[in-house]
This record gives structure tokens, sequence and C-alpha cells, in this order.
């Protein structure tokens, strides 16, 4: 047993992990003060009970130390999740650090991380200062070094997390408390600094509002690249990108934004190859890898591009890939540099809450949970995509062949249809009050959409118009086979009943008043 794990070793290890210059030295004294449970406390329990009790106790202790230790050494993912009360311990010892927790600390600043209800103290585990300064998110915050420190972590295990994931020389990243469109803005409005002519965004077209909204709303003009149909899959067409390119002029370029995860038969784009055009015409190169991170298809994609031509950013949402409520992304890329770069254009300091959720999550998962979780998804999508087959067959559909998308993928809906104006995507809302979510029915009728003052055609669809009409369903992470099985038995029931009443010339809203007894 190494009984030279104590409390000094550990704030060692801390004060290396956060290069404050002397910053940390208060809070540790502090730290050190209110520290639990030092060895002459444990000498002073043996008057009270047993000595070998006591050291048995202690012992306890040490597990949980080592493991923390360890974290503080590495900054890398541990191979076997914590248990919730390392992570707590671990926690309150940070938190004891924040200087709104200091026994008698007198604030007078107009932001002093006050706290009014009990529960959202709790909630927070008694952090109140958020993450970074006012110059820079990822900049150490003086009146919180167990935030600090926090902060500092969950970024260095997240960028083990995008390597272990396939993207291997990844150099940097950092946890934004905003979703992946605002994200995508930073990025985009960071870029412009550099480029003061430029307003256009080269965008393959993906119908995802929020990636549409993140262009308009920083004020820049998106340029809409048409999908090519091959096969059954939407890919990017390369020339018109170049053409558009040569016509806008490269100067005037903000960036060109790629996407990975997308709704079938969307495929991720093709990043190899705008990444040597981006390198050529010097235009950055933005990924929106939303839900990519799980998934190698992506991951290689992104790790293949870097390698190939230029990628300047990436960025993927923490809910979508980490099962952490909605409300962070994470920026990364393969230049620290750049990186920094975003993260000093963030006004302001920014909410922690984002960043306390992974650093939990990713602790209480560890490294080989990460990678089973990742295993069992791909596993899921294929077991989706022959159940789905056999309904489609049964049905005289087929499942779409999208073999570059590894995560989305869908059915065709052509022979449902009987009658030319029944509303095919009224199966999506069938299948929602049977508590199927996360499906998508996309009709291949033409209407205009407009998005934010840009007009699009067949919003949803990715092109103009498709071969056919069709249903969407994807595998991600912590799906399981069961939800498999009850989708696919649910799908069954509610085309059966869809087409008894196209069948029967009758509407569907009636047949499903008669029955709405027997749901599901
Ligand atoms: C989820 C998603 C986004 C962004 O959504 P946020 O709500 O901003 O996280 C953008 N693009 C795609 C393809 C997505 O799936």
């Amino acid at each position: 047993m190494d009984n030279t794990i104590n409390v000094q070793h550990t704030h060692v290890s801390l004060k290396k992990s956060v290069d404050t210059g002397g910053l940390l030295q208060q809070s540790i004294q502090c730290f050190v003060h209110v520290q639990v449970m030092d060895d002459q406390c444990y000498d002073l329990c043996t008057k009270l009970v047993s000595q070998s009790y006591i050291q048995q106790g202690k012992q306890a202790k040490l597990v949980h130390q080592k493991r923390i230790k360890h974290l503080l050494q590495h900054r890398k993912l541990p191979e076997d999740g914590w248990t919730d009360q390392t992570i707590e311990l671990l926690l309150q010892e940070l938190s004891v650090m924040d200087s709104n927790n200091f026994p008698d600390n007198c604030g007078v600043g107009e932001r002093e991380a006050r706290i009014f209800s009990p529960l959202v103290a709790t909630r927070h585990y008694r952090f109140g200062h958020g993450i970074g300064r006012s110059g820079e998110i990822t900049a150490i915050q003086p009146k919180a070094a167990g935030s600090s420190v926090m902060m500092k972590l969950t970024n260095s295990l997240m960028l083990d997390v995008i390597k272990i994931s396939g993207i291997q020389s990844a150099a940097s990243c950092f946890i934004v408390p905003m979703a992946t469109g605002m994200s995508l803005s930073l990025c985009m409005l960071t870029f412009k600094q550099s480029r003061p002519n430029a307003k256009y965004v080269i965008w393959p077209r993906i119908d995802q509002k929020s990636c549409i909204k993140s262009m308009i709303t920083s004020g820049f003009e998106p340029v809409v690249i048409q999908n090519c149909i091959e096969g059954d899959e939407l890919r990017t067409n390369l020339t018109a990108v170049i053409e558009k390119i040569e016509e806008l002029d490269p100067d005037n370029i903000v960036c060109v934004m790629t996407t990975t995860s997308c709704f079938a038969p969307r495929v991720p784009d093709r990043l190899e190859e705008i990444s040597e055009i981006c390198k050529k015409f010097d235009i950055p190169h933005l990924i929106n890898n939303a839900y990519g991170l799980q998934c190698t298809k992506c991951t290689h994609l992104i790790q293949q591009a870097s390698r190939k031509g230029r990628v300047d950013a990436f960025v993927q949402s923490t809910d979508k890939n980490f099962m952490v409520p909605v409300g962070g992304s994470i920026i990364a890329g393969f230049d620290a540099k750049l990186i920094e770069s975003i993260s000093k254009a963030y006004p302001g300091r920014a909410s922690a809450t984002p960043t306390m959720d992974l650093f939990i999550t990713l602790l209480s998962m560890g490294s080989q949970k990460y990678k089973e979780l990742l295993k069992e998804r791909k596993e899921n999508y294929q077991y989706l995509a022959s159940k789905l087959s056999e309904v489609a067959s049964k049905h005289a559909e087929r499942l779409l062949k999208t073999p570059h998308n590894g995560i989305s993928m869908g059915m065709s809906l052509s022979s449902i249809i009987v009658k030319e104006d029944k509303d095919v995507t009224e199966i999506g809302s069938m299948l929602f009050t049977r508590f199927v979510s996360g499906t998508r029915v996309i009709s291949n009728s033409s209407t205009d959409s407009k998005i934010n003052g840009l007009k699009i055609i067949n919003f949803g669809a990715h092109c103009d118009k498709y071969n056919c009409p069709y249903l969407t369903a994807a595998a991600s992470i912590g799906m399981t086979r069961t939800d498999v099985d009850t989708f696919v038995t649910r799908l069954d029931k509610v085309l059966k009943k869809y087409k008894s009443s196209v069948g029967s010339n009758c509407d569907v809203q009636s047949v499903e008043e008669k029955t709405s007894n027997n749901i599901p």
C-alpha cells in the first residue's frame, strides 16, 4: 500500500495542472485549512475509536485519493469509471477552493457568486463563479481556483475522448456553454476577424435550421451548394463548391462549412476533398460534427481531412454525444493557437454547468465504458438496419442504400401513397402519438420554405427533389436493442393502419379517433 499519498501531494499536482503562477496559492492555503481529516485528525480519532478501525477507514480514503492523484497527474479519462462517492469527494474539495466558499470571505465586488437558494447551491456543488475571465473562456479565474481546475481538467479529458473516438491528431479543444449552432457562429465570427472582406459561407446543403441560423445571425450570407444524388445517397457536389469559390473570390469567403452527422439519405460531406480545396484556396474549413463524435465514419473523415488538407475547427454537441442535458458543445481543432483564438473571441465569463456535467459524466463513465457504448451503438445500427429492412419488405418498401451514413438510415415510403394528395408526413405524427420520437417523414412534394429569409425548396429533404418519400431513424449512443424492437413493432402497426386508411379512402384522422383507446 502506498502510504506516501497525502493531501500535500495532491496539491502539488493540482498546482501543476493549472498554470497560475501562484494564483492558486491562496486557495490552496485555504484548502489545507478546511481540508477534511488530515493525519492529526485521524490520530485524534484513535482516542475515540480503536486504532485498527481508524486505520482501516484511512486506507479506504486512500483509494479515493489515489484515483484523484492519478487524474491530476495524467489528465486523461480514467480507464474504469469512478464511483459517485469519489466524484463527489473531488467536487467538494474543488468547490472549497472557490472564493465564494472561503470561510470569512468578504466580497465587495459586483460578482461574488452569491447563491440565494440552497437548492441551486446544491445543484451546482456550490460552484458559483462559472468558467473563464472576461477576456477568454479558457482562462483561469482568480476568484475560483476550484472551478478553474475543473474546467482545465474537463477540457483535457475531452481532448482524450476526441482522440479515443478516432481523431488522433486533434491538438486542442474547449467546452462552450452554448449548443452547436451558437458555437459554429463563434468560430465563423473568429475567422472573420482575419478576413475583413469576407461575408459568404460556402455551405453544402444540410436541412437543419440551426446551421442556417448560425450563418445568418452572424451576419453572413449562406451560399447553398446543392447535393448530388448518387444512387440513394445525397453527396457533396465538389465541382459546384470549386465553381462558387472561383466565382465569389476566396477573399470574400468566411469559410466552407461542411457537415458530417446528418439525416439519411444525405451522407457526411466529402471532407478530404473539401479540405484540399480549402487549403488550395486558403479558405478556413469549419466542420459541423454535431453528433459525429460517436461514429467512426465521421471521426475518421475528420482525421483524414486534417492530414490531407485544411481543417480549422470541428464542433460537436455535448448532449448528442455524451448523454448530458442540452446546453453545451465542444470546439476542437488541430492547431492549438487557432482554437485559442476562438476561445478568446468568446465575450465574458460562461456557465460552468455543461463543463461540470461532462466532468462528472466522463469520470463516471471511464474509457472502457465509453468504448463499450460506441461498440453497442455500432451494433445497434446494424440491428436497426436489419429490423427496419424486414418491416420495409413486409410493406413492399425498402431500406435506402446509404452506406456512407453510419448513424441515420431511411426507409422508402413509395408504394404506401395511394393518393397523390395524401400527406405521408401523417405517419410521423402517428408514430409520435405512439411515443416514438426522432423519426422524420419526408414527402417528395416540393414546397418552398423561407428559413430566416433564405429560400430553400423542399426543406427537410437536403435537396430540391428526391426520388421517393421516406422515413428516417437513427442509432445514436445510449440506444438499446429494446428501443429498436419497440420502434419496428410500432412502425409496423402504424403502416398497416395508414394503408388501411388510405385504402378505404377515409381520413387517417377518423381512423385515429376510432381507435385512439388502444395506444400503442
Ligand atoms: C443538432 C444539430 C445542430 C445544432 O443544433 P444545436 O441545437 O445548436 O446543438 C446542427 N447541425 C446538425 C446536423 C445537428 O444535428
